[in-house]
């Protein structure tokens, strides 16, 4: 028997802690005893059922995990191995790791990356992964650190702060928008050389603004990234991963074709399994560097319901890490 986040909808919608058993898991080529999971932004909208993130039920809660092979069919892997996953549909639509145990396809998992720990891993989770996903994606558009400044927003939630500790690693000059300020001690601790305030991007943009940044992450969406796309210098690049302020885009096509602005979009979920072993590496080599720390606190299995609601009210700085037991 192993204790796992359940996300049920009848007699309506609801998530709990539950105990279940070995014989319950979906069926998979790899058994992982999860040591490690995280409370994502996506994970906070299953948990609570704010949007509709979880396509089966019941369904185990997680996003991503990492922890030891406990039996493997599959010759990729062998007990005692230590593995992590992010996405694929895990936590949606295949059980997840906010579990002790969790059953998954092989090609699913990658190996963990040396000199990374378990908890390290989680430090990171999907939203370091996904930051790196972002940074990567502005290099492989030219923008390097001599070409001017990046802006990242949602500052000071998980993927942006991330960003802004790679950026800062990298030699980037990293602007950080945010709407805690309070906060800014933080921020510039991660490497933000300038702080600026969120309201000055979340209202409806002009067709273009004055030219500030060269290169912007943007996990907010909304009006907030067609505010980043206005204001992008000449030839600039913004790569959007996320939608904190929301799902639309009420752009216009201006800074593309008088200022020939690239918009690139970048998904962990079904990302290319060279892709995540080359950014899970990536960020291995530069653990030290990640404030690991600083921004990232861990939590118990049993305060992850009660966590994912804070998360969504914005309540919480930085990576949720969530401790199996
Ligand atoms: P967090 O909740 O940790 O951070 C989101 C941050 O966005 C908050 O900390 C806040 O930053 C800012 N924010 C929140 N609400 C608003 C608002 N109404 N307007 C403007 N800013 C706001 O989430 P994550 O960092 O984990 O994820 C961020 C986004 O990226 C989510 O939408 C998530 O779904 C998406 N995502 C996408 C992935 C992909 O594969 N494409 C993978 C991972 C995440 P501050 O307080 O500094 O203003």
């Amino acid at each position: 028997m192993f204790n796992a986040i359940v996300i049920e909808k009848e007699p309506h919608y609801h998530a709990r802690l539950a105990t279940l058993s070995e014989a319950d898991l979906p069926k998979g080529e790899v058994l992982v005893r999860v040591e490690y999971s995280t409370l994502n932004y996506k994970d906070a909208l299953a948990i609570t059922g704010k949007s509709p993130v979880v396509r089966q039920f019941p369904m185990v809660a997680g996003i991503d995990f990492a922890g030891t092979v406990i039996a493997s069919q599959s010759p990729e892997f062998q007990e005692g191995d230590k593995v992590l996953l992010n996405g694929w549909g895990v936590g949606e639509k295949h059980w997840g790791g906010l579990a002790e145990k969790a059953c998954v396809p092989a090609n699913w998992l990658i190996p963990l990356p040396a000199p990374l720990t378990c908890q390290q891993a989680m430090a990171i989770g999907t939203a370091g992964y996904t930051a790196m996903l972002c940074v990567q994606a502005l290099q492989k558009q030219g923008i390097q650190p001599d070409k001017g400044k990046i802006l990242v927003t949602g500052a000071n939630g998980g993927v942006g702060s991330f960003a802004i500790a790679i950026l800062a690693h990298l030699g980037y000059h990293v602007v950080a928008s945010t709407g805690r300020p309070s906060e800014t001690a933080y921020l510039q601790a991660l490497g933000a050389k300038e702080i600026i305030h969120r309201e000055t991007l979340s209202a409806p943009a002009k067709p273009l603004m004055k030219e500030q940044w060269i290169g912007a992450i943007d996990s907010v969406g909304s009006h907030t990234l067609a505010n980043v796309c206005a204001s992008l210098q000449y030839g600039g690049v913004a790569v959007a991963c996320g939608l904190a302020q929301g799902m639309d885009f009420p752009a216009t096509v201006a800074p593309f074709i008088l200022r020939g602005i690239t918009l690139v979009g970048v998904d962990s979920v079904m990302c290319q399994k060279n892709d995540r072993l080359l950014a899970w590496q990536q960020l291995a080599n530069m653990a030290d560097a990640l404030h690991l720390p600083q921004i990232s606190h861990e939590i118990p299995l049993n305060d992850a319901i009660n966590t994912a609601t804070a998360l969504l009210k914005g309540d919480i700085q930085g990576r949720v890490v969530v401790k199996i037991p």
